[in-house]
């Protein structure tokens, strides 16, 4: 399938560039860009339903095809959770979340976690393309390093061996629920 362009549903930079590096070839434009600063609002009760409700918005708007990814970090031993609410897990900041995940942890001796991503690419025809990736590990004890956001410090990868707020954003990028969801998503286009 032949896309011209597509408009990306977040202000996040680095999710921007992760989709560039995906989409070589494609025009990629942002909401911001296009003239929309708005929230979205995730009424979705899963990762896929709240990815399709922003790129449906987008692509209604602005008439372009559009492309946006919601995702979340599930633990088994929270069953699954915070999952969709991971940003609003303290309902203060990443690193509220990140505290109150080591409190809910803590003498939890079952650690293992993984990062969900779903995207949807939506047409302003109503046809929509969906694609879902994970990244495992576990959750250490107390948080390593500093790059990256959110739960990264807390996040150890199996896929790198070390933590993702150790790993360099190439490191991460190659490994991550969001590219592997994106990937997914460009083989079936
Ligand atoms: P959203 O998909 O931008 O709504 O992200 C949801 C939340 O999940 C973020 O605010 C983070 O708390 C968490 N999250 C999603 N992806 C990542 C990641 O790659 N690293 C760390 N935290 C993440």
């Amino acid at each position: 399938m032949e896309i011209k362009k597509i408009a990306v549903a977040s202000g996040n930079r680095g999710k921007i560039e992760e989709i560039k590096s995906i989409f070589r070839g494609v025009e990629i434009t942002t909401m911001h860009e296009l003239g929309f600063d708005g929230d979205i609002p995730e009424t979705g009760s899963s990762f896929k339903e709240n990815a399709q409700i922003k790129a449906k918005f987008i692509a209604e708007k602005f008439g372009l095809p559009a492309l946006a990814d919601d995702s979340g970090l599930c633990v088994d031993a929270l069953g699954g959770a915070p999952s969709i609410y991971s940003a609003r897990f303290s309902g203060g900041g990443d690193m509220e979340n990140r505290q109150l995940l080591l409190k809910k942890l803590e003498n939890v001796a079952d650690r293992g976690a993984h990062f969900e991503s779903c995207v949807c690419l939506y047409f302003p025809d109503g046809k929509a393309y969906f694609g879902e990736g994970r990244a495992y590990g576990s959750i250490i004890e107390k948080e390593c390093g500093e790059n990256g956001f959110g739960y990264d410090s807390l996040f150890y990868s199996t896929d790198l061996n070390k933590s993702f707020g150790e790993a360099s954003a190439d490191e991460k990028n190659a490994v991550s629920h969001r590219y592997r969801a994106l990937s997914d998503l460009r083989s079936k286009l």
